[in-house]
């Protein structure tokens, strides 16, 4: 076989496999929004099935040895070419594959089955003892899945590696530690000031009108509703079936306005990136977001550096006003923009402001790297998370529901490489901007004006469209001519929330 048909055969396979990857996606997405609670047991097993299936394409020796034959062609294709791009990606996932034994992984997948189930019993009844046995077998576990990945420096790194590829346990706690150091002064000094008065968005906003507002800022923003849709789901989640079917959910509550609106931006920013991908790129592995941490940057820049900016507020808070003029009718702009705004040291990530977020991750994966390395035993747990978070956010949690079983995080997957990617994409979204920015003088009188499509081409031309083309420090590199820094994330928080709360 010569070099082209070789790579069309790989392009073939790998289209299989990405096909059993988007059925399985459908199943899992009728499951959070349509599906009747009858349908769960014979879902479960359809589900593994498609699993199954994906792993033993994954795992056939022939993929293996085309992507041996391909090899030495491998380093003669440009670099930025989609094949050379597709080879890279389908050698380091047919590598990883083979690293774990299937015995293993399905061991694995049965424990954290019954660890879910035991979280969420043990979340509401507050029994962190429920789930205890279970979080000590998941990090234990967790051990002995890093130790298939023998050159890893740390037992975190093969699963930073697995969502943030490029990244390891040393260079994260790099970042943190000056992100930290910077971040715990700033809220400190933010929140002795008083605090934001948000009584505004905490009143009986009608839901049908919830809706509709949020989807017509999605569609501002370029959200292609011909390759898009949007439902409701318990938990908002965006998901990719193909560039040409891009969905988003989202959470309607009656009594708080923002909760519907910003989870509707954020998973937005999410699908624009997926519908942003290169159409040649369909079907292959390459068709998606270069890592989590760079989807995270998307969705927070559309969600909080346009949606939570004074000037998105400034074009869209009148149309708000009019969608709800009971509510916000006599409310000022400049009250609404404090509200949704305000900083304030809390107990929940998933509530928490842009400010204080970050330090709630911290949190996480500090915690996480001592459960790995032994530092920490799983019975302590609860007492370091209330220590730390009385140190960096200066509050208490009156239990362990609203402390170390607040994520579902350590009880549905292995301990380490879930958390590191929010804080990661809260960084490079500033980095990103301040590209665009620089790229485009007009963006803040666009965004005032409602013009988003000038920053819409700009991403897709310099991050959406390559997909996985380049690892997400690559993307990042190419796209801001930095490596990550930490610089522009803080320069932004210092300037909006020093403005804000007049620091
Ligand atoms: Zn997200």
């Amino acid at each position: 076989m010569d070099i082209q048909s070789q790579i069309a055969d790989l392009k073939t396979r790998l289209t299989e496999i990405e096909d059993l990857r988007s059925a399985s996606a459908v199943l899992s997405w009728d499951r959070a929004t349509y599906m009747p609670p009858g349908g769960a047991a014979a879902r479960g097993r359809q589900s593994a099935l498609l699993a199954r299936l994906r792993q033993e394409k994954l795992n056939d020796p022939a993929l293996g040895r085309l992507l041996d034959a391909l090899q030495p062609h491998g380093e003669s294709l440009p670099y930025d070419s989609a094949a050379a791009a597709m080879l890279r990606l389908a050698r380091r996932e047919y590598d990883r594959a083979q690293r774990v034994p299937p015995a293993f992984v399905a061991q694995l997948h049965q424990h954290l089955g019954e660890s879910f189930a035991a979280w969420r019993q043990a979340r509401p009844e507050n029994n962190f003892a429920l789930v205890r046995p279970y979080l000590e077998k998941t990090v234990e576990l967790s051990r002995q899945y890093a130790a298939f990945f023998p050159e890893a420096t740390h037992p975190a790194d093969p699963f930073i590696e697995q969502f943030d590829y490029g990244l390891n346990t040393a260079t994260v706690r790099a970042v943190f530690a000056e992100l930290r150091q910077q971040l715990v002064p700033l809220v400190q000094a933010l929140t002795a000031q008083p605090p934001a008065d948000d009584s505004c968005l905490l009143q009986t906003f009608p839901m049908d009108q919830q809706w509709s507002i949020g989807l017509e800022a999605s569609q501002l923003f370029g959200y292609d509703m011909n390759r898009g849709r949007q439902d409701q789901a318990p938990h908002p989640f965006m998901t990719s079936f193909s560039i040409g079917d891009v969905r988003i959910t989202t959470r309607l509550r009656a009594d708080v306005f923002s909760d519907a609106f910003y989870s509707t931006l954020h998973e937005t920013g999410h699908a624009l990136y997926e519908q942003g991908v290169a159409p040649e790129l369909e079907g292959t592995p390459l068709a998606g977001g270069a890592s989590a941490g760079m989807h995270e940057s998307q969705s927070r820049l559309w969600e909080n550096l346009v949606g939570r900016s004074r000037a998105f507020c400034e074009f869209f808070y009148p149309r708000l006003q009019h969608a709800f003029p009971a509510q916000l009718g006599t409310v000022p702009l400049d009250t609404f923009y404090r509200a949704i705004n305000k900083v304030q040291r809390s107990l929940i990530r998933t509530d928490a402001d842009e400010v204080t977020y970050n330090l709630h991750v911290i949190v996480r994966f500090d915690l996480e790297l001592a459960l790995l390395e032994g530092q920490l035993a799983v019975r302590d747990l609860p007492e370091a998370w209330r220590a730390r978070y009385q140190s960096d956010l200066g509050v208490r949690a009156p239990s362990d529901s609203d402390g170390v079983l607040q994520d579902m995080h350590w009880f549905y997957s292995p301990v380490g490489g879930r958390f590191q990617g929010y804080t990661l994409g809260n960084m490079m979204s500033a980095q990103i901007f301040d590209a665009a920015s620089r790229a485009l003088p007009s963006l803040p009188a666009d965004i005032q004006r409602g013009q988003f499509t000038g920053l819409r081409q700009w991403l897709t031309e310099n991050v959406y469209r390559h997909g996985k083309k380049f690892t997400a420090a690559e993307t990042l590199h190419r796209a801001t001519g930095q490596p990550l820094q930490v610089a522009p994330y803080i320069r932004y928080l210092r300037q909006k929330y020093g403005e804000l709360y007049a620091v």
